[in-house]
């Protein structure tokens, strides 16, 4: 699967340039696209997932034109948004067939068999009977999963993908996404928070006030933080002035004081140490100080 963006632009009816003239390149296996709240990410989704039209631009799925082929699309397409809700009283089961009936799959016993697979799968099937809009905020939203990709989707969009997600079902949630990333698909994972992306995605983009300001692979972000990362042992009077300073990423209490770690453009400061980046850091730094300098 190829997604190819060409010069997308999005200006909402008050006038607000949500995206501007975005180019993108997405090949198979988990795209992370990363970017503050506001940056433009449902946006770019919401046209992904044909929920909306850009104001000009193109975006192209193979050889399908998203403009020309809505309905193509949409049958690939496996979509969870971030506030994925229940209106109905269907039972847990019910809706996930209902899922798979909007999915086109034919044939009520083999969508039974599915609806069955995909509740053991998410963990749901003890509570099969259950009415969807009665589950615990973690089971709608392993629910939300299975609604997504039950119909073996070819293109798969997920907003913000730990939202209400205790450790055990991110990392249950994430197995699941990687066994899929195998096969002929792409999977994109739209979010604020870098720890969601780092260690699954192969590539990504970062979006920043509509525009695409980075894309490629995180070891390519990485290397953009190459000695702007720093570790400082400080003790409480220095601690304030390194807070004005510098991005301080994180403070772990020592004997002495405080262990800081930070990004900055230069550091100086008695007692710091160079250290290797890592991609919260690297966002860090490119956000804040890389973007600025480019400008
Ligand atoms: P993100 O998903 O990265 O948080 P969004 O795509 O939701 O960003 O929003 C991008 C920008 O567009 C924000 O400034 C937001 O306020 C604005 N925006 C989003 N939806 C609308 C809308 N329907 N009408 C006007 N402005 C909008």
């Amino acid at each position: 699967m190829r997604i190819s963006i060409k010069d997308l632009n999005k200006i909402y009816a008050n006038d607000k340039k949500a995206l501007d003239s975005v180019n993108l390149e997405i090949n198979n296996g988990m795209f992370g696209l990363l970017g503050p709240n506001g940056a433009g990410k449902s946006t770019l989704m919401r046209i992904l997932t044909t929920l909306m039209k850009p104001t000009s631009g193109s975006v192209k799925v193979n050889d399908f034109d998203l403009d020309k082929h809505r309905e193509e699309i949409r049958s690939i397409l496996g979509y969870l948004p971030q506030d994925f809700r229940f209106f109905s009283k269907l039972k847990t089961w019910e809706f996930l067939d209902y899922a798979g009936g909007l999915a086109k799959i034919k044939g009520k016993r083999k969508r039974r068999q599915l609806v069955d697979e995909w509740l053991e799968k998410v963990g749901l099937y003890e509570v099969r009977d259950r009415q969807a809009n009665k589950l615990s905020g973690g089971m709608k939203r392993r629910l939300g999963i299975a609604q997504a990709l039950i119909g073996d989707p070819k293109i798969i969009v997920v907003d913000e993908p730990t939202t209400g997600l205790d450790p055990e079902e991110r990392i249950r949630f994430r197995n699941i996404l990687s066994e899929i990333s195998q096969k002929d698909v792409i999977i994109i994972l739209s979010t604020h928070i870098v720890g969601d992306i780092s260690s699954v995605c192969q590539d990504l983009a970062l979006l920043n006030n509509g525009r695409m300001e980075f894309q490629g692979s995180p070891e390519a972000l990485i290397n953009k933080a190459r000695g702007h990362v720093y570790q400082i042992n400080t003790s409480g009077t220095e601690y304030d002035m390194i807070k004005e300073k510098y991005a301080v990423i994180s403070t772990i209490p020592t004997n002495t004081g405080w262990e800081v770690q930070v990004v900055g453009d230069k550091i100086e400061a008695k007692n710091a140490v160079e250290i290797a980046p890592n991609l919260e850091h690297a966002y860090v730094y490119f956000m804040e100080y890389y973007l600025n300098n480019k400008n």
